[in-house]
């Protein structure tokens, strides 16, 4: 999506604080005992509450052989993305990490957000992934810039993991938005700079370093959406939808206390 004018602007600036809380919400849900369908329901339940839209129920990903099932994506520990909350339920545990995405529809504008989090005390690997990952997320927005092209921000995106021993999946990644779930371009989490479409003024862009903690290698389950590592490792997930202007890339998902 490309935004052209102050109505559309507003409309997804309120989209993406309105995400940003929901998101938060569920985060603060998280602890040992709580499980993913309860984490799903929330989501769905907060969303309805303010007049908007899950953006994701009912949606299928190119290449998926059904309809998205849930409101939420709950991915635990090796689980990399995607992960059905409501359909495999999986009860949270101490020592988990938990990513946690969501997308919703607000006057017809999709913004779509993610974090990883911890389920009370995790260890010290999990807590240096979450953090390299967050980190990689901040570089790459900084590379969102008018005028740089899509390269830049996945050479950014793949640099941020450099010397921290854990593995970027470069073959998942982020993606247009706005019109819909997934638009061109697809924003790969490593790549060369100075290569791909240039960003312009009014883009609208879901960017979502994922990484492992062991090797980058991950396969898709036998749900046809839930992706592991190969190896086992954990893994973390961080995405924001941002919309690149010229007077500053401005992050429009941010949570209530990243603010
Ligand atoms: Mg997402
Ligand atoms: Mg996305």
């Amino acid at each position: 999506m490309i935004i052209r004018n102050e109505e559309e602007r507003a409309i997804l600036v309120e989209a993406g604080k309105r995400l940003g809380g929901v998101l938060e919400a569920v985060a603060n849900m998280v602890a040992p005992g709580v499980t993913t369908d309860e984490l799903n329901t929330l989501a769905r339940k907060l969303i309805r509450d303010n007049g908007d839209e899950p953006a994701f129920e009912g949606y299928t990903p190119e290449g998926a052989g059904r309809k998205y099932p849930a409101t939420l994506c709950v991915s635990v520990n090796d689980e990399v993305v995607h992960g059905i909350p409501n359909e495999y339920i999986r009860t949270l545990k101490e020592g988990d990490i938990v990513s946690l995405d969501l997308g919703l529809i607000h006057k017809g504008v999709i913004v779509d957000s993610a974090l990883t989090v911890p389920v009370g005390t995790v260890s010290k690997e999990a807590t240096e992934l979450m953090s390299a990952t967050e980190a990689a997320l901040e570089r790459a927005i900084e590379a969102a810039q008018v005028g740089n092209r899509i390269g830049d921000i996945s050479y950014a995106t793949g640099e941020a993991f450099k010397g921290t021993g854990f593995s970027v999946v470069k073959m998942l990644g982020g993606h247009g938005v706005g019109s819909s779930v997934h638009e061109e371009p697809f924003i790969a989490n490593a790549g060369h700079a100075g290569t791909g479409p240039e960003i312009v003024e009014g883009m609208v862009l879901a960017l979502e370093p994922i990484a492992n903690a062991g090797k980058a290698a991950v396969h898709m389950g036998n749900d046809g959406y839930t992706y592991r590592t190969k190896d086992g490792s954990i893994s973390a997930h961080f995405e924001h939808t941002i919309l690149v202007e010229t007077a500053g890339t401005l992050v429009v998902t941010r949570r209530p206390s990243e603010r």
